[in-house]
């Protein structure tokens, strides 16, 4: 069974039906707490995530609504500044450190506020006209008053996928990768393909390996910026594989027997699997369990 994946599990309730009213956000903001993010990390205190009250300070920062915490109203604020902002006991910690310091809960709204502030930061033109554009519904949507045109936060579905041959799976090694580094292949959806259609191609681009049926495993957000993880397992025809040495630098087969090893630290040489935070960590780990 799949554990909680970081960034995923988020039990904010986000108030679709009342967040396009302007009057009751701001009723919601008098009372509200906000996440302040200075850099695209979130101020942490006490290994929380840093909630304060609203500080005049912060008057005409980007802040957006998260959503309902029971009664309580959540918001984030992005702070600008080449210098870091002091906000007293306490600091703004990168998003990958902080998921692994976080409660899971917190990781993921903190996820959800990096992937929204990020998003608005990088869209305040129109793509239809290039007038300048004004938020709305609290942050989950742009209007445009030149042309009427609405743009959507992006949610870019990225497809994830081990080979499994047997009791076998296929790692390997992004160019980009810190030393050591194996992983499960990735890359982005392309328009005019189904998810499955996405893997194999991916697999083909990148290991030039043959694969049949495809499965569905988990999803993860990964708010770097604004991606969707599609988990899946991917069934290998052959064991014949040919590394395009372009993206991927190396790739190998692993036994269920050394992926349990290496998932449990016991092998002692350069090569790392993915850490807890990635879903690739899962779908290796869940293969071995499974
Ligand atoms: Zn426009």
């Amino acid at each position: 069974m799949t554990a909680a994946l970081p960034f995923s599990g988020n039990p904010l309730d986000r108030a679709s039906q009342q967040r396009g009213d302007d009057a009751w956000l701001e009723i919601q903001a008098a009372t509200g707490l906000f996440l302040p993010f200075w850099q695209n990390r979130p101020f942490v205190m006490q290994e929380r995530a840093g909630f304060l009250p609203w500080r005049e300070a912060w008057r005409g920062r980007c802040n957006i609504f998260l959503g309902l915490d029971g009664e309580q109203a959540l918001f984030a604020v992005d702070l600008p500044g080449e210098e870091e902002p002091q906000l007293g006991f306490g600091g703004f910690q990168e998003m990958r450190a902080s998921a692994f310091v976080l409660p899971a809960r917190d990781t993921a709204i903190a996820g959800q506020a990096k992937a929204l502030l990020d998003w608005h930061k990088r869209h305040g033109f129109c793509p239809n006209c290039g007038a300048a554009t004004q938020m709305r519904d609290g942050g989950y949507r742009r209007l445009c008053p030149a042309c009427g045109a609405e743009h959507f936060p992006r949610t870019d579905p990225v497809v994830i996928m081990l080979p499994i041959l047997g009791e076998e799976c296929l790692v390997g090694r992004n160019l980009r990768f810190p030393p050591g580094l194996f992983s499960a292949f990735a890359g982005f959806v392309e328009p005019g393909e189904s998810m499955e259609e996405a893997v194999r191609r991916e697999l083909r681009e990148e290991v030039d390996l043959q694969v049949g049926t495809v499965r569905y495993h988990a999803t993860q957000p990964w708010p770097f910026p604004s991606s969707l993880m599609l988990g899946c397992y991917a069934q290998a025809l052959t064991r014949d594989f040919t590394i395009d040495g372009d993206e991927i630098e190396a790739a190998r087969w692993l036994t269920k027997d050394e992926a349990r090893a290496r998932l449990a630290h016991q092998i002692e040489d350069e090569m790392k699997l993915p850490a807890t935070i990635a879903i690739a960590h899962h779908l290796i780990r869940d293969w071995v369990e499974g």
